[in-house]
């Protein structure tokens, strides 16, 4: 166990963290989601499942755009890709999740010009370069990247870009949890809020964890002592029955996020009711373009048939997202489905739940 304290920068506070955690747990299970991806990798880097008492349960949440983002929008990138002389830019991760028979890798190889870039400001110059061809970017992401997009398409129309358009999957956080917590085949005692959303939104969107579930939350950074602490915390207000919605990552969020950020979203897009993978239609968990910017929304320019929707056989991403199962309960998990040769999203991208799962596993 002391190699395992000596990883971290502090192995004093990491150790009476954990000793905590093990006072406090008691022999009630107790069952708490990671809802961001980048928890989810620190959580499988550092090993925190297995130095956890045995009845707390560490699961994965919804947190990685790239996994929740249903088939038919994956359907409609690669609709897209084929329209003639069409230009597709989206991230990286996002290129290889299958759709129902198709991917945008496999689109690029067969010969249809589908880019990767690293921001949506890259697809901009893109279309700047190319002002004879449409330059769609494939947008997904949570409320830590919608605001570049916002930035993006209010920049095309500062530069008259006619040819460069959004297709907007982006979803927002709360009301995925609300779906979890409402969901009667998963008991979720306590939430690790997401650090990286929450820069943005703040707190206050999640205190309807408390209030009408009674559910305790904790808003945590990423180091290995911050998870710990959220833990901890959640830990402790399960035990007491006094359940809040907690800031611990105070270095990096204010209670209110960052209401220019959130102001230039609400310029650009507004809510609309979307399909998640493995969550289903959620209600208002969408962002689509704004009736005023539709000029560079891709949905409403480009009417293109979408293949019938196929799920990946077998492939229980849906059950994972949801906190139903963890990745290992897969039968597919290592045999059939590996990151060389993925069969779901969750192993796709560097943040899902099985690839984490995948990479960490002693
Ligand atoms: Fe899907 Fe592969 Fe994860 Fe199984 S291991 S849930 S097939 S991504």
């Amino acid at each position: 166990a002391r190699a395992v304290f000596d990883a971290f920068r502090d192995p004093a506070l990491t150790r009476a963290l954990i000793e905590r955690i093990h006072a406090l747990a008691g022999d009630r299970p107790i069952n708490l989601m990671e809802v961001c991806g980048t928890h989810t990798v620190s959580i499988g880097r550092y090993g925190f499942r297995s130095i956890m008492p045995a009845n707390l349960h560490l699961l994965s949440g919804p947190g990685c755009p790239v996994c929740v983002t249903a088939n038919q929008d994956i359907d409609r990138a690669i609709a897209l890709a084929r329209v003639d002389g069409v230009i597709i830019t989206t991230f990286g991760d996002m290129m290889r999740v299958p759709g129902s028979t198709s991917s945008l890798a496999a689109e690029k190889a067969a010969g249809h010009d589908v880019r990767m870039v690293y921001s949506p400001l890259d697809a901009l110059t893109i279309a700047q370069e190319n002002p004879g061809r449409p330059v769609i970017f494939m947008g997904v992401g949570f409320e830590t990247t919608t605001p570049t997009i916002a930035a993006a398409i209010l920049e095309a129309q500062a530069r008259d870009l006619q040819n460069f358009s959004v297709l907007s999957v982006h979803k927002t956080t709360p009301p995925a949890l609300r779906a979890i917590a409402n969901d009667p085949q998963t008991r979720i005692d306590g939430f690790i809020l997401p650090g990286h959303v929450s820069t943005i939104t703040g707190i206050n969107p999640y205190r309807f964890l408390v209030d009408d579930f009674g559910i305790p939350g904790v808003v945590t950074g990423f180091e290995p002592v911050d998870i710990l602490e959220g833990i901890a915390s959640l830990v402790e207000m399960i035990d007491s029955g006094l359940p809040e919605i907690r800031n611990a990552y105070r270095r990096g969020v204010n209670e209110d996020g960052n209401p220019v950020a959130r102001q230039m979203v609400e310029q650009v897009f507004e809510p609309c009711d979307v399909t998640w993978r493995g969550l289903g239609p959620i209600p208002g968990s969408g962002l689509r373009i704004r009736p005023a910017f539709e000029t560079f929304d891709a949905a409403k320019r480009f009417d293109v048939p979408v293949e019938p929707t196929v799920e990946p056989r077998g492939c229980r991403c849906g059950d994972v997202l949801r906190g139903r199962i963890s990745p290992p309960e897969c039968p597919l998990f290592g045999k059939a489905c590996t990151p060389a040769d993925p069969v779901g999203p969750c192993m796709v991208s560097s943040e899902g739940s099985c690839a984490a799962y995948h990479r960490f596993r002693s």
